[in-house]
């Protein structure tokens, strides 16, 4: 009996010094701007990338300090020989597995195939991946690259869309157009991969506010996501847009605007999804399957707009990002 516990506790010690050690390696590549799409928040992380090979999103700077690279391989196996010791440690194993970071779908067909040979010979348990995936990256890929990629286990992507208008999409220098984006859609649905989009609330500005709520619903309902993520527009410190805004060209939403924006997007989806506006950019949380919960989400949604006095979304938006009052 003393044995069996002191031998549970040795075990115990050696997952703590196993943890502390990826923990370290994962830091010593991302610092402290490690991130997943909201969907993979309890997928196994695996880093193949740093950044984003594009970084060119007017609104963005989350890979402001990182430029893009590909993870060194020796690395890469250094990290997946630490996660094997520390899951024989463990009875709970992730079935699932998330490829760090902003687009590492950009990799080639061949290149994303050895990683998740690779990754299953080290972590056997793991049988499906996902992660973030630009439209181009999707579209660089042939039909039969998608179709291997998803009998290898890559079965839902995580798309940066962020409107479904074209103007939009043109003035954040988004790269990519929503035609694109549906021929991207429409391979993916034939290779049986599905996917989630990421919405961002505000990207238009007040003058294309009505553009993006109608183009984004559009798009939406044309296009069958299985779950559309919410998130107001940040103005992050080193992001291009901020100097937009500085010289006039940009007139930021405020943030009850945004989640008035997110209500109309809701009133105009027909089709069953996730509805997931619970970021920490949104003033507040809403969450609820449609159609079924469509009516009291917006009730929910229509409430809490009423109830937030500008005053009180104002000094949460100034709490949470502290940028704003110099703006
Ligand atoms: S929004 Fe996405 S695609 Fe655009 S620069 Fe940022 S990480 Fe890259």
């Amino acid at each position: 009996m003393h044995g069996s516990i002191s031998n549970k506790k040795k075990q115990d010690l050696r997952a703590k010094d196993l943890a502390h050690k990826i923990h370290r390696e994962m830091y010593d590549i991302y610092r402290g701007y490690k991130y997943v799409p909201m969907g993979e928040a309890s997928s196994l992380m695996i880093p193949v990338t740093v950044g984003c090979d594009y970084s060119r999103c007017k609104f963005c700077d989350l890979n402001h300090d990182l430029p893009f690279r590909i993870v060194e391989p020796d690395k890469l196996e250094k990290i997946l020989s630490l996660q094997s010791e520390f899951y024989t440690l463990r009875e709970r194993k992730p079935k699932r597995a998330v490829l760090l970071h902003a687009n590492p779908f950009a990799l080639s067909g061949k290149r994303l195939l050895e990683i998740s040979a690779l990754v299953r010979r080290y972590l056997p348990f793991v049988e499906n991946f996902g992660c973030f995936s630009r439209v181009d990256a999707v579209l660089a890929k042939g039909q039969d690259e998608l179709r291997q990629l998803k009998a290898a286990g890559f079965d839902s992507l995580t798309l940066g869309i962020e409107s479904g208008s074209d103007k939009v999409l043109s003035l954040q220098d988004k790269g990519v157009t929503v035609a694109k984006t549906r021929t991207a859609l429409e391979k993916l649905r034939q290779a049986g991969i599905r996917y989630s989009f990421y919405i961002v609330l505000g990207l238009g500005g007040e003058d294309l506010s009505a553009e993006h709520q109608e183009e984004t619903a559009k798009l939406i309902n044309s296009s069958q996501p299985e779950e559309v993520f919410f998130l107001s527009l940040v103005m992050f410190k080193n992001a291009v847009l901020v100097k937009e805004l500085r010289a006039g060209n940009f007139k930021r939403m405020r943030p009850l605007d945004c989640m008035q924006e997110a209500a109309s997007i809701i009133e105009k989806i027909k089709i069953p999804l996730i509805v997931n506006g619970s970021h920490k950019n949104n003033i507040f949380s809403f969450k609820g399957r449609l159609p079924e919960q469509k009516e009291l989400l917006l009730e929910k949604l229509y409430a809490e707009i009423a109830a937030y006095s500008e005053n009180e979304a104002f000094k949460r938006d100034v709490r949470r990002w502290k940028y704003w009052p110099n703006e």
